[in-house]
């Protein structure tokens, strides 16, 4: 049997950056992915001959800039933009506001709607720059150590500066966002601003892969999350990021391996992981498993369950992540306008009443006839992707319930690709009898494909109780109580996104 310093299991986006910083240390890594491809949800795939997406997802823009560095992705290839790529947000009588970087474009776009709004928006973003020192110190490090019990004086001066964090930003503003953190989303943007569609646009990334609606108490945090940490955006999207990752594990001296799907973690006598078995039945040593599986897939599915301890087990199982998230790609056979014009990236949700009621029916296992949708036609900058002159259209489709009463049957993806066909038409009149081809993916399609646990787009929900204390207490800090068994992946702390941080932070934890 081979033995290794350090397994990693799973080759996503956070399972590539573990092995790189571990295999930059000398270490001799192996990392095992299940699937013929890398990238995990990252991964960019053909979904009808001839068209391609970039991977999943949309946004690259929280991939945070201190790993960039670190790990060299610039100079192994990596291309990136200093800012998140520009939005349009589309209301259903036509509207459009597009939010770009540059302030001047933004108000003049906002100010055909509302003065008051555009004025608005520059306090808005004032405060979001001001607060993001404060939250970005959060996502960029380890969670603090708060156990009481065992408060170390290192421990102490972590938390201190945190308090001086949190005091530099000054009374107005700490205590603007002790006011509005633990606020629903509508009551905060409702606050600032009249436009509805412009409220409803904004606050939509506070609710991705959130099992709430605008009107769930403490959403606010999540929307808070999301604005601070954007910062870069990866040309090429997500397969770009997954190329230049494998990339650089491969030239640390990382053995990857593909179609290796990990049946379980081979544990010794005292309950210390010390290697694993492929479905295979191969099987490899080390004292060091990361894995960057779903926290539930980790303990329920790849340890025995008579060596995992009754109160892991519990908590495990107790943590939250019901799919919301589904996905439809189109393949279109001419150039793509919404509300009338060339836009790459688009969100629709068009007012709270309509965003709520799309929430209403996920309570009760039942699609959604109207969801919102964040909308990337990745073919404007890669016109490749398609044939000349076709477009593909991704569509991140939202509320949409993983466990729908009825199971995910044909029928039900046909009612979820009609509502989301309905829904685009309004936007981008004509564009059901242009549709050549197409792609539709439920959260139990995201489940058996990317081995999603209940299809929850971030491994687990981000919610108050589910951040800082990710994915368990027991396991904050990557370790768990499990020796030698490590998680480095959007399960664990800050979560979910493109982030690399929960690989990175885990690997130091190794390393320590
Ligand atoms: C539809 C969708 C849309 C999203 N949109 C966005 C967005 O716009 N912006 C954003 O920032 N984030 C988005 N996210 C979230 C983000 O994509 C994820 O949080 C992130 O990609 C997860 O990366 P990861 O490396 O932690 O895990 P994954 O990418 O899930 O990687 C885990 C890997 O482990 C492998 N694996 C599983 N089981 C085994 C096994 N037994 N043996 C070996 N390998 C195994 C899997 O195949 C996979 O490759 C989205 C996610 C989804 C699903």
């Amino acid at each position: 049997m081979s033995k290794y310093d350090a397994i990693i299991i799973g080759g996503g986006h956070n399972g590539l950056t573990a092995a790189a910083v571990l295999g930059k240390k000398g270490k001799k890594v192996l990392l095992l992915e299940k699937r013929p491809i890398l990238g995990g949800i990252a991964a960019g795939e053909e979904f009808h001959s001839g068209y391609r997406t970039t991977g999943l997802l949309h946004d690259t823009s929280n991939v945070r800039p201190y790993i960039i560095k670190e790990l060299e992705l610039e100079k192994h290839g990596l291309e990136t933009e200093h800012h998140r790529p520009p939005v349009a947000l589309l209301g259903k009588d036509g509207g459009i506001i597009k939010l770009s970087t540059e302030m001047a474009t933004t108000t003049a776009s906002i100010q055909q709607y509302s003065s008051s709004d555009a004025e608005r928006y520059q306090s808005y973003e004032a405060f979001t720059q001001k607060v993001s020192k404060v939250i970005n110190d959060l996502m960029d490090n380890p969670p603090p150590d708060i156990d009481i019990e065992n408060l170390t004086m290192a421990n102490l001066v972590v938390l201190a500066k945190k308090g001086m964090k949190l005091k530099g930003l000054g009374n107005a503003t700490m205590m603007e966002l002790l006011k509005v953190a633990p606020m629903c989303l509508a009551d905060f943007l409702n606050e600032k601003f009249e436009t509805d569609f412009l409220k409803a646009g904004l606050a939509a990334p506070g609710l991705y892969g959130s099992y709430a609606g605008p009107w769930s108490a403490y959403s606010t945090i999540n929307l808070l999350l999301w604005e601070c940490a954007a910062k870069y955006h990866v040309k090429g999207g997500p397969e770009a990021l997954v190329q230049v990752l494998s990339k650089v594990a491969k030239t640390n001296g990382v053995e990857i391996r593909k179609d290796a799907a990990v049946e379980k973690i081979i544990l010794d006598k005292k309950g210390r992981a010390c290697g694993v078995r492929l479905v295979a039945g191969e099987e490899f040593e080390s004292d060091i498993i990361g894995s960057s599986c779903t926290p539930k897939q980790t303990f329920l599915n790849l340890i025995e369950p008579f060596d995992l301890d009754y109160e892991l087990n519990y908590w495990i199982e107790k943590t939250r992540g019901r799919g919301t998230t589904g996905k439809v790609n189109l393949a279109v056979n001419k150039a793509v306008a919404l509300n009338g014009e060339t836009v790459q990236y688009a969100r629709t949700g068009n007012s709270f009443d309509e965003m709520e009621k799309a929430f209403d029916p996920v309570k009760y296992g039942e699609v959604t006839d109207a969801p919102f949708l964040d909308i990337n036609i990745p073919t404007i900058a890669n016109p490749a992707l398609a044939p000349t002159g076709h477009s593909v259209v991704s569509i991140l489709v939202h509320q949409i319930p993983y466990d729908v009463k009825e199971g995910w049957t044909e029928e039900a993806k046909q009612i979820l690709y009609d509502n989301v066909v309905k829904e685009l038409e309004i936007y981008s009149p004509g564009i059901t009898q242009s549709i050549v081809g197409s792609e539709i993916l439920s959260p139990a399609d995201l489940e058996n494909r990317y081995s999603l646990t209940d299809g929850h787009i971030y491994h687990g929900e981000h919610f108050v109780d589910q951040l800082l204390t990710r994915p368990i207490p027991s396991c904050t800090h990557y370790r768990t109580p499990i020796e030698g068994l490590y998680l480095c992946g959007s399960g664990s702390h800050p979560g979910g996104g493109i982030t690399c941080a929960p690989g990175w932070m885990a690997a130091k934890e190794i390393l320590d």
